[in-house]
């Protein structure tokens, strides 16, 4: 999903979150928390930049944006051949904070989850409405399942080359 539309989406969840806490009395910290919420909700994006720069070596954040945004119009048709592996949006990461939220319960870990999950479960929704979800789309998503693709694919690839060679 496109970064405008993350935003809005993160604004309305914040005010969806004051709405109810405001029977309590909205500290400071619980701001604190709302705006790491919606940062975070918001930055995580900064995987497909990250992606971009190393494979072009080109630091525009325009011509990023028009990469995935193209990218994203051709996933609309077919599906794509390789998907870029955004580290930020997988399940393992997800755990991970899970499991720094388990060590140190700080209010910090605990919006940067909220804000991850938030912004994964968003791309999900907007992926399923858009008709990307393909055989091989749970290879976006997860570190595991794209390992394990990758060596089948290499099973598949020796297989091929053992027939060549035996025909
Ligand atoms: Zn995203």
């Amino acid at each position: 999903m496109l970064p405008k539309y993350h935003a809005l989406v993160g604004l309305f969840f914040c005010a969806f979150l004051v709405l109810i806490a405001i029977q309590n009395t909205i500290t400071t910290q619980f701001l604190a928390f709302l705006a790491v919420v919606w940062l975070t909700n918001l930055l995580i994006d900064v995987d497909h930049y990250i992606i971009f720069v190393y494979r072009t070596h080109n630091i525009s954040l325009r011509k990023a944006y028009k990469f995935f945004y193209d990218l994203l119009k051709q996933e609309r048709k077919k599906p794509p051949k390789n998907y870029y592996l955004c580290v930020f949006h997988t399940i393992e990461f997800v755990a991970a904070l899970f499991f720094v939220y388990f060590l140190t319960q700080h209010w910090v870990v605990e919006a940067l989850l909220v804000g991850v999950l938030l912004h994964i479960f968003t791309d999900l929704i907007a992926a399923v409405y858009e008709q990307r979800i393909y055989k091989n789309t749970i290879i976006l998503f997860s570190l595991i399942a794209r390992a394990m693709a990758r060596t089948k694919t290499k099973k598949l690839k020796v297989k091929r080359t053992v027939s060549k060679v035996k025909s």
